[in-house]
């Protein structure tokens, strides 16, 4: 396979970034990699774990060289932490990130980067688990999975290009979407499961501080499966809920309204109208088939860290 970086700098080495790494060393399609990041404890489980060669402490000094940049750190942190970078790259550089959300990151990207717009291609790996860091990262996360990428209208040929072949190499189906597409597709699959996750555990644990027996202790499969994506980073999903804020409001307000249909029927014993929605559902969720994150990994970063993936 080609290489498809000589100099890749990953800025938030967590776990897209961390595991985007590890499967491009993997294939050995990758020259050095050098991580970037906030936290100093990060970077070194980084390096430990291979991931990186080096860190790299002055975002200027990082760009020195280098032919591709990820940064792959919260949708809010991502301009800024460009910003930071920008004045050292090299004129053939391309650039992309990983953030959740597309619209605003892509503007906010093309500002920043101004007359060298050219070289952005905004991307999304429609991939992960609830775990953060670079010891989440895993060589298989993205495999098998899509990449959503967002070219602007300012995005070159070559750097489209170019952002392909890096998702592709790491084993990704890529495939193109416009950013406000995208923005409202990911609303409704992803951003909302998410809030309605978090939204589910707090309402049974207020739940619980006004009952006699504390209901979470009989949480079971229903619920575990559920929520299991409420354990995630609320610093990501804070970002990611106020960067697409208009698409996930649409999005609760259609989840309210097909929860309310649900209590209207329950409270007025309409068990007509109650079989009509819950029948509905079962149809559509059935023709969804199974989801990714039973699916078995063909490749393993480490014994044992098989976990539950798919957003
Ligand atoms: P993560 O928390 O595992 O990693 C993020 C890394 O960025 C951390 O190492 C953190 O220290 C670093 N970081 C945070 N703020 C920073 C800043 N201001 N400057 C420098 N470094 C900073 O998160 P992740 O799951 O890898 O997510 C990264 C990006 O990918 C996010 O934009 C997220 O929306 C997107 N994404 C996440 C998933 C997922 O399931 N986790 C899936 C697809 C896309």
């Amino acid at each position: 396979m080609k290489r498809v970086a000589d100099r890749l700098v990953i800025a938030g080495v967590g776990l897209i970034g961390g595991s985007l790494a590890l499967a491009l060393r993997a294939r050995g399609v990758v020259g050095e990699v050098i991580g970037l990041g906030r936290s100093a404890e990060n970077l070194r489980v980084a390096r430990r774990r291979g991931i990186i060669d080096r860190t790299e402490r002055d975002p200027e000094r990082a760009g020195r060289g280098v032919d591709l940049v990820l940064v792959a750190v919260p949708v809010q942190a991502i301009a800024p932490v460009l910003g930071t970078l920008v004045a050292g790259l090299p004129a053939n550089a391309v650039v992309t990130d990983a953030g959740s959300v597309k619209g605003p990151v892509v503007a906010a990207a093309e500002r920043v980067l101004g007359e060298s717009a050219g070289r952005f291609c905004g991307s999304h790996p429609i991939a992960g688990t609830e775990h953060s860091g670079a010891a989440a990262a895993l060589v298989d996360l993205l495999e098998g999975r899509r990449c959503i990428l967002t070219p602007g209208a300012l995005t070159t040929s070559p750097t489209r290009r170019r952002v392909h072949a890096l998702w592709e190499a790491a084993g990704m189906r890529v495939e193109e979407m416009p950013a406000r597409a995208h923005d409202r597709v990911f609303a409704l699959v992803s951003h909302l499961p998410h809030v309605a996750a978090y939204a589910l555990v707090n309402a049974v644990a207020d739940a619980d501080r006004a009952g006699p027996r504390r209901a979470l202790a009989y949480a079971a499969g229903g619920f575990k499966d559920w929520t299991r994506i409420a354990a995630s980073s609320p610093e990501m999903w804070r970002d990611i809920c106020l960067a697409n804020r208009d698409e996930v409001l649409a999005a609760i307000d259609g989840f309210g309204a097909a929860v309310e249909r649900l209590r209207v029927a329950i409270a007025q014993g309409d068990g007509a109208a109650l079989m009509a929605e819950l029948t509905r559902a079962q149809s559509t969720r059935r023709r969804l088939g199974t989801a990714p994150a039973t699916k078995a990994p063909r490749l393993r970063a480490r014994r044992g860290a098989r976990r539950s993936r798919g957003r």
